[in-house]
């Protein structure tokens, strides 16, 4: 059997059928930008997030450095060049392009020693006179700390970023408040490049806003400040495609059942391997799953187990190689201070296949060959 790490709904009939044709009727309206998918889109993921306004861009990444602009972090964004963004440094490199391109200083948080994820003790302790904003990332579609940051931010008068490309679908709680990834910041950034819990067929991204006057200012920036005969100020290009919003729409409808089959596949692996000798993901309540991401003893055990698996015809990928801070690209808005934690994650961590369109027969195979390459001693 063959098992890519990932394999899109939209590649598979009846669905590409039914899609064909709603491109179909978009390429003949003859409007291909911004037009009235977009606006179905922004309402549709407005009602997902709570009635937050949002607002549709060409990408995450731009998704990033919209809300970092939007929000007044940065130079870039009428903000301060000193402005200081608390980050995780075991994370995608967006996440800091976005806080360099809006003209502020990313300053780079461990991982817990437990966990994929920062503390928010971890936040506490790199906390500065010039910290502006946390930067939230719900790696993995993990959206466990997010009520705790979100008061923690609200006390320290700092603003919260949300980076909900992994984790869009997924719920937090801290017992008393309940709400979805996506509302618990003042903006939130989404990402629907293909394997992400959403996926477009391309590139596209979404932002999501606590206050409408950001929304409105995102509006303005991802379409060259344009509006009303006037540039009110320098923008981007960062306008999401008529069919792609097509798409995504198509895909909205499946959503809930796609993040339920997500979770059920997790739950399945989660009781069927907990007796082997890898370190399985933090079963957060609320978890979207967009990856299954395993740690192995160390890079050679799992270098052995990867070998295993692709024997098997199984698919794995390494999040992350390194750590944000050990790049050749940032280290100078670092230098050389260890996060061990990190990069110990960044030696160890394998991605197993874990998406909706997997089936029961794959998935059975999958928790065998599992099995069998992680039992059969490193
Ligand atoms: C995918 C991703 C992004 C960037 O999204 P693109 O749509 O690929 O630009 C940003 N942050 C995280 C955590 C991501 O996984």
């Amino acid at each position: 059997m063959k098992i890519p790490l990932f394999r899109p709904a939209a590649s598979a009939e009846p669905m590409a059928t039914r899609l064909a044709q709603a491109l179909a009727a978009v390429l003949r309206s003859g409007t291909y930008i911004l037009g009235p998918q977009v606006q179905a889109l922004e309402a549709r993921l407005s009602a997902l997030l709570h009635g937050r306004e949002t607002v549709a861009v060409g990408s995450g990444s731009e998704a990033l450095l919209l809300a970092f602009k939007s929000l007044g972090i940065g130079s870039a964004g009428g903000g301060d060049a000193l402005d200081e963004v608390l980050m995780p440094t075991y994370t995608f490199v967006a996440c800091a392009e976005a806080v360099l391109g809006a003209g502020a200083r990313p300053v780079f948080v461990d991982s817990a020693p437990d966990d994929f994820l920062p503390t928010l003790a971890h936040f506490r302790n790199a906390r500065a006179p010039r910290t502006r904003a946390i930067l939230a990332v719900g790696l993995f579609g993990d959206p466990n700390g997010l009520p705790e940051l979100a008061a923690y931010c609200r006390d320290e008068k700092l603003l919260l970023v949300e980076d909900v490309a992994q984790c869009l679908g997924a719920r937090a709680s801290d017992g008393i408040a309940a709400g979805n990834a996506g509302t618990w910041g003042d903006a939130a950034a989404m990402s629907f490049y293909p394997t992400k819990t959403l996926g477009a067929a391309g590139d596209a991204g979404a932002l999501a806003f606590r206050d409408p006057l950001h929304a409105s200012k995102a509006r303005l920036l991802r379409n060259h400040g344009y509006h009303d005969g006037q540039h009110h100020c320098l923008g981007h290009n960062s306008r999401m495609d008529e069919l792609q919003a097509c798409l995504l729409n198509a895909a909205l409808d499946d959503f809930p059942d796609h993040i339920a089959r997500r979770r059920a596949i997790a739950a399945r692996y989660l009781s069927a391997w907990a007796d082997l000798p890898i370190r399985l993901p933090p079963d957060s309540p609320g978890h979207a799953w967009n990856y299954f991401v395993v740690r192995l003893p160390g890079p050679r055990e799992r270098e052995t187990f990867a070998a295993r698996l692709a024997a098997s015809g199984i698919a794995t990928r390494i999040y992350y190689e390194q750590p944000l801070h050990r790049h050749e690209a940032l280290q100078p808005w670092h230098g050389n201070g260890a996060l061990p934690h990190s990069e110990t994650l960044a030696g160890c961590s394998l991605a197993l296949p874990l998406y909706p369109m997997l089936d029961d027969e794959e998935i059975e195979y999958i928790i065998g060959a599992v099995r069998r390459a992680a039992a059969t001693g490193a």
